[in-house]
């Protein structure tokens, strides 16, 4: 889960780092000076709060100097569409924005608390030349890239907290308060189970540090051990992907045609492979569980044909668990229920071609009684002969 900006700074808050002053959080320019009061004096910050990273260089971090150009900024803000380098081509609208008073800039540094898959450790992950050109500078400079492992039993040592502020050529005067960030952004990551905990940039305002800018990711695993965060409305997904999260199907929307229904991740990862390879492409990844229902199975189902962009379906189960049979039974309810609105508005437009492909135990009993029902279904044996099939199908119907 990706927390906003103003989220991950009351996390900062809570542990101790130093942040600018803040005025809030805002949804309309009607609320601007009180926030503009509560930040103290100008000039001030306005921030989009989306949940991408890269918005000072879209037009999504802007500094007004007065109360009426922050007025501007705002009522601009507002509404507005981004799309940041970090927003893997779509487009975000703002609907609120955080206002603080605007520090001046001495320096921007980089630091974060990360997991190094490779060891399998947490890691503190510092640059003296933070801000918005990071990423950057990790392609063309990775030398400048220092590293600390934090131990998760211990946390962050201070040695290791003085190594790198030494490192990162941080003034001597900050260096008990930039030991205290560091151990307490260790200290965050542990104890809130993060994936990823940054701040950048971190900048001497002043010859003071203060964290500018937050960005927290947590691990959806461990949510039931943070019921205040597993509460908080989901930013990042479709209606359609909070509505299989409502009744248990792994589905995460995409951008192609071909609506994919099966059963196991990593049969719905080479599905999504044989599609491509027969020159289609998957309009979601969808993972009904090795144990599905025929009632998952017919969720499933109308999740996928209220995907306006889906021109025909590829079922790929492997009746493991689940005999065929009982699969082929619940895939021709599924299809024969499909009563709601949008499957008779769909029925209309020309249902869309459901190609099936069964194969494990009790596959002919399940292919007979497919092809007893009745029903307008393509059947196919091999995953590519199902891939090429929907593929066609999809053509014919585009
Ligand atoms: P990001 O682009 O989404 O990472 O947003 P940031 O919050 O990091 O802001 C981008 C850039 O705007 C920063 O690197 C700073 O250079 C600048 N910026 C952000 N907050 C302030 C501030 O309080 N004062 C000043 N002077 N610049 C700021
Ligand atoms: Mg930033």
């Amino acid at each position: 889960m990706k927390l906003l900006e103003y989220e991950s700074k009351a996390l900062l808050e809570l542990y101790h780092i130093p942040l600018s002053k803040s005025g809030g959080v805002i949804s309309s320019a009607g609320q601007l000076n009180s926030a503009l009061k509560r930040a103290g004096c100008g000039p001030w910050v306005i921030k989009a709060q989306v949940l991408a990273g890269g918005r000072g260089k879209a037009g999504g971090v802007k500094i007004a100097k007065t109360m009426v150009e922050a007025k501007q900024v705002v009522k601009a803000m507002l509404g507005m569409e981004l799309k940041t380098h970090q927003t893997g081509g779509r487009t975000l609208v703002v609907r609120e924005v955080l206002v603080e008073h605007a520090a001046p800039i001495d320096r921007e540094i980089y630091l974060a608390v990360t997991m190094d898959r490779g060891k399998g450790l947490p890691v503190l992950v510092g640059c003296g030349e933070g801000g918005v050109e990071i990423e950057e500078l990790a392609r063309t400079k990775p030398e400048k890239i220092l590293r600390e492992e934090v131990d998760p039993s211990e946390g962050l040592n201070p040695f290791q907290a003085r190594r790198l502020c030494f490192s990162m050529g941080i003034p001597a005067d900050q260096l008990s308060i930039f030991v205290r960030t560091a151990q307490s952004l260790a200290r965050l990551f542990l104890e809130k189970d993060a994936s990823v905990v940054e701040i950048n940039p971190l900048v001497l305002s002043r010859g003071k540090l203060l964290a500018l800018d937050a960005k927290i990711v947590l691990d959806d695993n461990a949510l039931f051990r943070h019921p205040d965060f597993a509460k908080r409305s989901d930013h990042e997904s479709s209606p359609l992907e909070r509505e299989a999260k409502r009744v248990g199907i792994s589905y995460i929307g995409l951008e192609g045609n071909i609506g994919c229904l099966v059963n196991g991740a990593g049969l719905a990862m080479g599905t999504m492979d044989s599609i491509k390879l027969a020159g289609g492409d998957p309009a979601n990844f969808l993972d009904v569980g090795g144990g599905a229902s025929a009632a998952q199975v017919e969720s499933a189902f109308n999740i996928l044909l209220r995907d306006k962009k889906v021109k025909a379906v590829l079922v790929n189960i492997f009746g493991g668990i689940m005999k065929c049979d009982t699969i082929a039974e619940g895939i021709i309810k599924a299809i024969s229920s499909l009563k709601s609105e949008t499957q008779k508005a769909k029925r209309k437009a020309g249902f869309s071609p459901i190609v099936v492909r069964l194969e494990g135990t009790h596959v002919q009993e399940g292919r007979d009684l497919l092809t007893r029902s009745g029903l307008p279904i393509i059947q196919a044996h091999s995953l590519s002969e199902a891939a090429e099939k929907a593929v066609q199908a999809a053509k014919q119907e585009g």
